[in-house]
């Protein structure tokens, strides 16, 4: 069933990380706005799509009093069940704006993070076994997050497949001082 005539809904949905628009999810010295990812948020609402802001894993997982820490302390199996079943739910909901023709458009993560991070995150350096510490020891390697592949997965099996963007946090861009204006410029294009 489509809108009214003075329905004025776009039809278009951006589901994004939950710290996009709410930044007091992430773990301490990490926030770079006070409450939100204003730049993303100004290109959203000109866009004129709306957001639908997945609740933070890591805070379902551990609450609020984590410490940041690299993808190699998330990838295990009992962390994924967890990830698994909050991907499901999220997808279940979602389905119900797909089975009334709206589309998905993208799903924007967080870059960088172990759990949200879209095409990388941080892992420990390979050549160091012992007395590791965190961010020290940590590289940036070509792989998604726990969450956002087990979410990938669940979207699959009702066959939404949107594009999936980075917007890159802290570390990311202080390492790649570009990376944020490029996805900027990205996400404009594509939506
Ligand atoms: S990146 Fe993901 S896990 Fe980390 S604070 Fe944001 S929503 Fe939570």
């Amino acid at each position: 069933m489509k809108g009214g005539a003075t329905d004025n809904r776009s039809r278009r949905i951006v589901v994004v990380s939950h710290c996009i628009l709410n930044v007091h999810s992430l773990e301490d010295d990490l926030a770079l706005y006070p409450g939100l990812e204003e730049e993303v948020v100004e290109l959203l609402i000109h866009k004129r799509v709306s957001l639908y802001q997945i609740p933070c894993p890591e805070i379902e997982l551990s609450g609020i009093f984590r410490k940041a820490l690299p993808k190699d302390s998330y990838d295990h199996p009992k962390i994924r069940k967890v990830y698994r079943q909050l991907a499901d739910r999220i997808t279940s909901s979602l389905n119900w704006y797909v089975r009334k023709d709206y589309k998905i458009e993208a799903v924007l993560g967080a870059e960088g993070s172990p759990t949200c991070g879209i095409e990388l995150v941080g892992k420990w350096k390979e050549e160091v076994k012992e007395k590791r510490e965190f961010p020290r020891d940590i590289e940036f390697v070509p792989e998604a997050g726990v969450f956002i592949e087990e979410f990938k997965a669940s979207l699959a099996k009702i066959e939404v497949f949107p594009e999936w963007i980075g917007i890159p946090g802290k570390s990311i861009r202080s390492l790649k001082p570009l990376s944020f204006e490029d996805t900027l410029k990205k996400l404009d294009k594509l939506l």
